[in-house]
């Protein structure tokens, strides 16, 4: 047998790409439960979003987490790997990744930042001495390519501290009206009070969700 017909042979074997399809269709169409599972099923996929937590160590990402999971944040200790979380917010899932913060492992921030739809960057307030450090390490993040199209919520988080830094201020200092091309909103809160968590959660949620699913 030549080689054309052999070749000839084969392709006629492989079902096309209608044939292929039928038997698919008729399995829904046989069962109509199906076809609701497989449309659920590809709702809640839609309904979950990635969103990285990261910050300096001590800001408070893990507090945060815990407290709006209704967790006890009476003993905390430093996150010394990561944190991963699930957490049910409305109808969103969201898988939010605590990375921590310490210097040796700022590194390893960039092994998380795949498939990141909404980055938080968590800021103790009370803490004007390390600032500009938190500021540098921010710009780092956000030179990233893999995360240019997350939407960024900022935590000015230890709200409850007398002396903290005013939101505004915080924002001056970590260039956030500079950023060009970029989804940002900080907002103040104390992970210990509970104040501005749901706030935050709401609009990144949103900013996510829009730009996710509305124009896709
Ligand atoms: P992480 O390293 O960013 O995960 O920070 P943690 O969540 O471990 O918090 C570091 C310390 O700050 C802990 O002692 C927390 O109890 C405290 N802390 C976190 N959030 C707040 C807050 O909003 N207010 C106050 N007063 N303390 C906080």
């Amino acid at each position: 047998m030549g080689l054309l017909s052999i070749i000839k042979k084969v392709r006629d074997a492989r079902p096309s790409p209608r044939r292929r399809a039928r038997p698919f269709v008729r399995s829904f169409v046989d069962s109509p439960s199906e076809l609701a599972r497989a449309r659920s099923q590809v709702k809640a996929k839609e309904r979950e979003l990635r969103v990285l937590m990261v910050g300096l160590d001590n800001a408070g990402k893990t507090t945060i987490v815990k407290r709006v999971n209704g967790e006890s944040i009476d003993e905390i200790s430093p996150t010394l790997g990561f944190n991963i979380k699930t957490m049910t917010y409305g109808d969103y899932s969201l898988n939010v990744w605590d990375v921590g913060g310490q210097k040796t492992l700022r590194a390893y921030w960039r092994n998380y930042y795949e498939a990141t739809d909404g980055l938080i960057w968590v800021v103790d307030s009370a803490d004007s001495r390390r600032m500009r450090d938190c500021a540098e390490a921010l710009a780092s993040v956000l030179e990233e390519e893999k995360l240019a199209g997350a939407s960024v919520l900022v935590f000015a988080n230890k709200r409850d501290i007398r002396g903290a830094m005013d939101v505004d201020a915080i924002a001056d200092v970590l260039g956030l009206k500079r950023l060009v091309n970029r989804h940002w909103h900080i907002v103040g809160c104390s992970a210990v009070t509970g104040e501005g968590l749901l706030d935050g959660f709401d609009w990144l949620v949103n900013d996510c969700a829009e730009r996710i699913y509305m124009l896709a």
